[in-house]
Formats: C-alpha cells, structure tokens, sequence
C-alpha cells in the first residue's frame, strides 16, 4: 500500500504516520524529516534548503522530488509505504506517479487531516522534537514524562524555529495557495480518498486513521 498522509502543518500527520507505520511494519516517509536530517549532516541539499525552510516556503520540486526517488531506492518494494509532508505540489504530485509507475506501484489511498489554524497555531507552539529519533511531544497535550528530554532515547528537545508563530502563519498561507490543490487532485485520482477531522484526542483520531486504512 502506498499512502498519503495530506493536510495543514502541524494537524497531526507526523503523530498519526508513526503509529500506524509501527503497527504495520510501514516505512514512513516524511520529506520534512529527510530535510532536517540533510541540513545536520551538512550535506549540499540541507545546505540548499535551509533558507526555504528557515522562511516557511517549500524547498523547490526538483530537490525534493530527487530526495525521495533516492530515498524510495532503499525501500524494499513489496513495503507499505506512508508519504507525510509530500506531495505538497501538483508537480510533486505528478512527479510521484511517474516514480511509482517505475515499479508498478500506485497511490493507493489519500487520507485527509483537517483541523482549524486556532487549533494548528496552538499545538505548533507547544511541539517539541526529538533531533535523534524524531519523536514528537507537545508541553500542553503529550509532554515528556521528564522535561525537554525524549522519552525514547533521552537526548534533549528541540523547539523547531520554524514553530515560531509568525512563521507558522506563513506555512498556513503556504498549504493553502500550493498544497490544498492536491485535495481535488487526489479526490478525482481513483485512489481512495477519506477525511479525518483531526481537532480531536491523539486516540481518537488514530481510530478513525485505522479505519479509513482498512485496519479498524
Ligand atoms: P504534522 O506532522 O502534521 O506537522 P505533528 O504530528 O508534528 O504534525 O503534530 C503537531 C503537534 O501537535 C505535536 O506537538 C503533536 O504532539 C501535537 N498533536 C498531534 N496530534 C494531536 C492531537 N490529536 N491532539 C493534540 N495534540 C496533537
Ligand atoms: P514539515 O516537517 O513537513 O512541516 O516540513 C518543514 C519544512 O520543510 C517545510 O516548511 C518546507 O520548507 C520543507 N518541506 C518539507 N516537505 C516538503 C515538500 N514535500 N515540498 C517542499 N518543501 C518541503
């Protein structure tokens, strides 16, 4: 199964992919992730990037579509793949369907996370990223048992600048001009297509998110 996790910065798609990717032995991609990870190694990408991040805009399609080719190249094919964070333009969109054809995969289900900036805006300002594992926590609804520290691996949390409120309100702007185009895209693709309203507890979403997967 190949599977997109589509919606707003900050509604959730990270929280949900994790799970879901354990439980299903899923390889979970998130282009946010491979970004942030080129940019502490220091490679000519994260060098690239940095500024489009830094902004809130999007890194160019050609660099992100080169990083996911690459990255799919290590992913065995027969694997349950879950896409959080890309496509993010038509043209990433395109780009995805030409790669996948290249080993006769295909979209198969699209889910939509929906929730309102109120509640987007709130729960970026309360993120905190593990730099090591990439889990993710939140000071007001899922803090760490022991303050800035990852439970998982006990390396020091992060705030992402780009969390910083001013900069969320550009992401928002962002999804919305480039990004919510994908919701007529995929709904008319023949992939399945479902909606989450995502405003609610981690648990309950994720029931939903299961049984929007099959799996419920
Ligand atoms: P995205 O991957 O869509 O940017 P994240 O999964 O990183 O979003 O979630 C953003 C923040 O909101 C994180 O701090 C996360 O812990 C928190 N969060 C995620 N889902 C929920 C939820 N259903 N209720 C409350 N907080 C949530
Ligand atoms: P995220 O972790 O998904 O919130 O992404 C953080 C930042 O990385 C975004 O604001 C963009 O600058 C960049 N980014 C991540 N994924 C993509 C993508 N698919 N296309 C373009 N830029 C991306």
């Amino acid at each position: 199964m190949v599977l997109i996790l589509l919606g707003p910065p900050g509604v959730g798609k990270g929280t949900q992919a994790v799970r879901l990717a354990d439980e299903l032995g899923a390889a979970h991609v998130s282009t946010g992730d491979l970004l942030r990870a080129a940019r502490r190694e220091g490679t000519e990408l994260g060098q690239r990037a940095q500024k489009y991040m830094d902004a809130g805009e999007l890194v160019p399609d050609h660099l992100i579509l080169d990083l996911v080719k690459e990255h799919l190249r290590g992913i065995d094919p027969g694997t349950h793949v879950l896409f959080d964070g890309f496509p993010r333009t038509t043209a990433q969109a395109t780009g995805l369907e030409s790669v996948l054809e290249a080993s006769s995969r295909r979209v198969d289900r699209v889910v939509l996370f929906e929730a309102t900036d109120e509640t987007i805006v709130q729960r970026l300002s309360g993120r905190r990223s593990c730099p090591e594992c990439g889990a993710v926590y939140n000071v007001y609804f899922s803090a760490p048992k022991s303050e800035g520290k990852c439970d998982r691996c006990g390396a020091a949390l992060l705030q992402r600048s780009d969390d910083a409120p001013a900069t969320v309100r550009k992401r928002l702007e962002v999804y919305r001009e480039q990004t919510a185009p994908l919701i007529g895209f995929y709904e008319s693709s023949g992939a399945a297509f479902d909606r989450i309203r995502a405003d609610r507890p981690v648990d309950e979403v994720y029931a939903d998110f299961l049984g929007a997967v099959g799996k419920g």
